[in-house]
């Protein structure tokens, strides 16, 4: 099996959520990777590397409700960064 450097990930946002650190929990015989991450909303959260890659946030928002609320802002002048 291929060893993924997971360091890559650590610190680099992605989306809503940030990996903090990581840590390993078994699953049998086999030892399973989980991103420890922090969320915008304050959240922390855990999830597996390949979730993380296609995760937006911790769960608490869905990135349509984002994308609803960045026109209403944009709407009335306010963007967000
Ligand atoms: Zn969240």
């Amino acid at each position: 099996m291929k060893r993924i450097d997971f360091s890559q990930f650590f610190l680099k946002k992605n989306n809503m959520l940030i990996p903090t650190s990581i840590k390993y929990e078994k699953k049998g015989t086999r030892k399973r990777a989980y991103f420890i991450c922090i969320c915008d909303c304050g959240s922390q959260t855990e999830i597996t590397p390949e979730k993380f890659k296609i995760a937006f946030s911790c769960g608490c928002k869905k990135k349509n409700e984002l994308q609803k609320l960045e026109e209403i802002l944009l709407s009335i002048g306010i963007q967000l960064m």
